[in-house]
């Protein structure tokens, strides 16, 4: 092996090991990068983490992986956003839906319309009018065509998969890719005394690894970012108060609806992923206010079927760790921080990590060493305002809900949320206008779904959008909302398409 050669050193064999290994080992050469898996048979990984958000087809695409492959080893299933439901009050429900609602007119964004319509006519939903809302509703999918200013066009999927067989599938590409592996439970960590960099791992077998860069995927036990280099976890549970989880698989779901379900219980919430060979439950909640005994209790009285696993109980601390990359270590997915599983954001910052990663990835200087210290920065800083800006918009579903009937939500109502969150919303209300900064996640659709929603009201829409007579706004609307309505109606339902992709 030439001495030019990076030995990438990933510890942790779940959803964030095998995708950084067989990221690495698709999209670097092995004259570049050595990458060895080191994977404890004595620790499991966390087993859940099956929801995600579209930009997951990105990773998947760019590492080469055919879909219907994907979809079939993972019991995959296509989702089109998610359901809120008793969120911004008890008995309502609306759908975060992925794609775009409406379209633009007069170079305005579509919302500002419909809130001139809204302003004057109260019951008009904003689901209407994404393709991507309406095809969940009646459990019904097919994936975007290309053909510009049609409403399939628009539509944009994520999917559901299982999180076990998805490591698994990663797993066996990233070893046909070259990834070595070693099956040991890592219990040491030494570092290197002048530059205080890891130099090697010592595992229960008596074997030493070493490497040039660690990757530290241990998940919650931050075996190398946080036991080894003693970075600091920034702890946001006065931002972001659940703190526990109790899952349960139960049976499949006989119209696989092909979208997330978020129902909003007394101290928490309860999410419903519809999988082709299970359903996914699970009830995160907050343990200042219900007891974890209490809490399964509500999760096994709203699980629709029959329970086919034994509930398991998962305490987690929301937050972030103050540095990713430290030294010679780059911590990726739980490690690096957990934001809730609210937006189904935690796998995307896995991808996001490795994309920064790869982004940065360091080189030799004319020392032979490895340089990183710019690289570093930079890392960090991005790293930390994408998990700032997703932070903010999963506060607001907490933040803004109406909600009388539990001390948990009237505690929510006083979170102290952050500056930057209280600008967008601010500028909402006055005007309906959504800013994003360029590390936003969520799209302005995104925000505005949500914010509406959740019953923050908007006083006002763009001066432009005003200045159109109501009735030509509401036929443009109802326009829109037909060609919406035709073209969703066409769609096959999500089960059939399925069924058709599979066989
Ligand atoms: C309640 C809950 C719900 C979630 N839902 C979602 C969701 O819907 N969508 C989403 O995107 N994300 C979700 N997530 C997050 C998602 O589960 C994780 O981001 C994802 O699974 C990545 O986990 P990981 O690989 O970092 O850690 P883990 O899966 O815990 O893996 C850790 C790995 O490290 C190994 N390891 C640990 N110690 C050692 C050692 N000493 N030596 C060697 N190996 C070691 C373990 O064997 C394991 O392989 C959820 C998380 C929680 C807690």
């Amino acid at each position: 092996m030439s001495s030019s050669v990076m030995k990438v050193v990933i510890v942790g064999g779940g959803s964030a090991g095998w995708m950084t290994a067989v990221a690495l080992a698709s999209l670097l050469s092995k004259k570049q990068v050595e990458v060895v898996v080191v994977e404890s048979p004595d620790v499991a990984s966390v087993g859940v983490g099956e929801a995600t958000i579209p930009e997951i087809k990105l990773f998947n695409d760019l590492v080469g992986i055919d879909e219907i492959d994907f979809v079939i080893n993972c019991q995959a299933t296509y989702k089109l956003g998610i359901e809120f439901t008793n969120w911004g009050q008890k008995g309502h429900s609306y759908m975060h839906a992925f794609g775009s609602l409406g379209t633009p007119l007069d170079n305005l964004p579509f919302y500002q319309y419909w809130q001139r319509l809204y302003l004057e006519e109260q019951n008009l939903d904003l689901n209407d009018f994404s393709v991507c809302a309406q095809a969940a509703r009646q459990n019904r999918f097919m994936p975007p065509t290309l053909g510009k200013n049609t409403p399939l066009s628009q539509l944009r999927y994520a999917y559901h998969f299982d999180a076990g067989l998805y490591s698994d599938f990663l797993k066996r590409i990233s070893l046909e890719r070259g990834v070595s592996l070693i099956k040991q439970h890592v219990v040491g960590v030494d570092c290197d005394i002048q530059s205080g960099d890891i130099s090697h791992l010592r595992l229960k077998d008596g074997q030493c690894v070493s490497g040039d860069l660690f990757i530290d995927c241990t998940g919650m036990n931050a075996l190398l970012i946080g036991k080894a280099l003693s970075v600091k976890y920034i702890d946001w549970r006065s931002l972001l108060p659940c703190d526990s989880a109790v899952t349960v698989a139960s049976s499949v779901l006989s119209d696989l609806p092909p979208y997330t379900r978020s129902t909003a219980h007394c101290s928490g919430w309860q999410w419903q992923i519809p999988l082709r060979h299970r359903t996914g439950n699970g009830h995160v909640y907050c343990s200042q206010f219900i007891d974890d005994v209490y809490a399964q209790q509500i999760l096994l009285s709203h699980v629709e079927g029959e329970c086919i696993s034994s509930p398991k109980l998962i305490k987690f601390t929301t937050g972030r760790r103050e540095k990713f990359w430290y030294k010679n270590c780059v911590a990726i997915g739980l490690s690096s921080g957990f934001l809730e599983p609210l937006e189904s954001t935690s796998i995307h910052m896995i991808q996001e990590s490795i994309f920064r990663l790869l982004d940065l990835f360091p080189a030799k200087d004319e020392t032979g060493l490895y340089q990183h210290r710019i690289e570093r920065e930079k890392y960090n800083q991005l790293l930390a305002n994408k998990f700032e800006s997703i932070r903010d918009f999963i506060i607001m579903h907490y933040f803004a809900n109406s909600r009388k009937d539990s001390p948990f939500w009237s505690y929510c109502q006083q979170l102290p949320i952050p500056e930057s969150l209280k600008e967008k919303i601010m500028l909402y209300q006055s005007s309906s206008r959504i800013y994003r900064d360029s590390h936003d996640l969520f799209s302005e659709e995104g925000w505005i779904s949500v914010m509406h929603g959740q019953g923050i009201k908007a006083k006002n829409c763009h001066p432009i959008a005003k200045n159109r007579s109501i009735s030509v706004v509401k036929k443009q609307l109802l326009s829109i909302k037909s060609v919406i309505d035709k073209t969703v109606s066409y769609m096959p339902k999500h089960k059939d398409f399925l069924q058709r992709r599979i066989e």
